[in-house]
């Protein structure tokens, strides 16, 4: 009997799931997929659960059923290499023969005292559930700052515009403009939209310490009723811990097969693993491909060949109306890439479903 392990059934992990129930499973497999959830949470829309947009329901994804898949509900706290095991907060241990980390990211406050306790998180399902709670009970004309521009800051402050009109919102980034990463016509596309809808941006702004409704910067302090973290990310505290070789961002290095070199059978994708690209769903999913092709050439007795990951591009919303994204080298705006980000949310739920 093999045992095939896998850990996180978010983006990766399902879709490594499917993918190896689709075809050709030897009879003495057995699939256990693990999560603290009994159900997917669509990370990709937590920006709008947060805003109050969509609702808990419209984000979730059942797992499959299946002979031989068994899910597996649980805390994990760790896994041993030693004893092929699995750790639990709350359950026995779990042995595998082939492992996956597939476990996401979390905040990176990058040590900013008060980060984590002043700021609202939209990392996980509970979190987010609580930044929904925060920005929707938020007095009304009240201040909610969301510190970092990137594409969740981004979408997050654009949606709960759309949810709350009455708010003051505004973004705080430290470089020279909201998406720095992107190209300076959609900056500018994305900054028009911002003042259209009275989201202010401050850019230029490091932020020292967060307090009780507070923020030091190194400009002034700046009130806040609410604020939300997105400013950073790193994988999940059990990643954090293990001593396998990482990159600059605190991801595992893995092999052409995503398996850690130090410990063959042991494989990562997804947020947790050191690719050439920036995390993202699409990237969580090619992996999954991947390595379900790689177990599966295995478990065959034959050789895996994987071609090169290639992403298709990156898609943002700005509310339920616009939206903006990178097709190859091409910036695209408004309407257009709106309706795509909404087709390919239908898409990976169709999949999962
Ligand atoms: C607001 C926002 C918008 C985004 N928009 C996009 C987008 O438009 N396009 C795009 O490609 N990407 C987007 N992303 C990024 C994308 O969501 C992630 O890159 C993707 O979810 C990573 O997939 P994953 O499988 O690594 O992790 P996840 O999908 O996060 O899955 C991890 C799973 O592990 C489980 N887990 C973690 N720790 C434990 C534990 N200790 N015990 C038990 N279970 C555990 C979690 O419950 C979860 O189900 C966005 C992210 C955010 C926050």
């Amino acid at each position: 009997m093999s045992h095939i392990v896998i850990l996180g059934g978010g983006y990766g992990g399902l879709t490594l799931v499917n993918e190896l129930l689709e075809e050709n499973l030897p009879s003495e497999v057995r699939i256990f997929l693990v999560d603290r959830m009994p159900f997917q949470g669509l990370k990709t829309e937590y920006y709008a659960l947060a805003a109050g947009t969509s609702s808990d329901l419209d984000i979730r994804v059942t797992y499959p059923s299946h002979t031989q898949l068994e899910i597996v509900y649980g805390e994990i706290t760790g896994f041993s290499e030693e004893t092929k095991t699995v750790a639990f907060a709350n359950r026995d241990p779990l042995p595998y023969d082939t492992l996956v980390l597939a476990l996401g990211c979390t905040d990176n406050y990058h040590g900013i005292p008060g980060a984590d306790e002043y700021s609202c998180s939209i990392q996980t399902l509970s979190a987010t559930r609580r930044t929904y709670q925060m920005l929707n009970d938020a007095r009304p004309y009240g201040q909610v700052s969301i510190i970092g521009g990137g594409l969740s800051g981004v979408e997050v402050a654009a949606e709960l515009r759309e949810s709350r009109p009455d708010l003051n919102i505004r973004i705080i980034d430290r470089g020279p403009s909201v998406l720095s990463g992107f190209p300076g016509k959609l900056q500018h596309f994305v900054a028009s939209w911002f003042l259209e809808h009275q989201v202010e941006m401050l850019s230029h702004i490091t932020t020292n310490s967060l307090g009780q409704g507070v923020i030091h910067t190194t400009d002034a302090d700046i009130l806040s009723d609410v604020t939300v973290w997105t400013a950073g990310i790193q994988p999940v505290e059990i990643i954090q811990r293990l001593t396998y070789a990482k990159d600059k961002q605190g991801r595992l290095v893995v092999n052409e097969f995503h398996e850690l070199p130090e410990a063959p059978n042991v494989f990562v994708i997804g947020d947790c693993s050191s690719q050439p690209y920036s995390p993202s769903a699409q990237l969580a999913q090619a992996q999954g491909k991947q390595v379900a092709h790689v177990i599966r050439a295995r478990l065959h007795g034959k050789e895996p060949r994987l071609p090169r990951i290639r992403l298709r591009g990156t898609l943002g919303s700005l509310g339920k109306k616009s939206g903006f994204g990178i097709m190859g080298s091409t910036p695209i705006m408004g309407r257009v890439p709106r309706i795509l980000k909404s087709g390919v949310l239908w898409k990976s739920r169709r999949h999962f479903g």
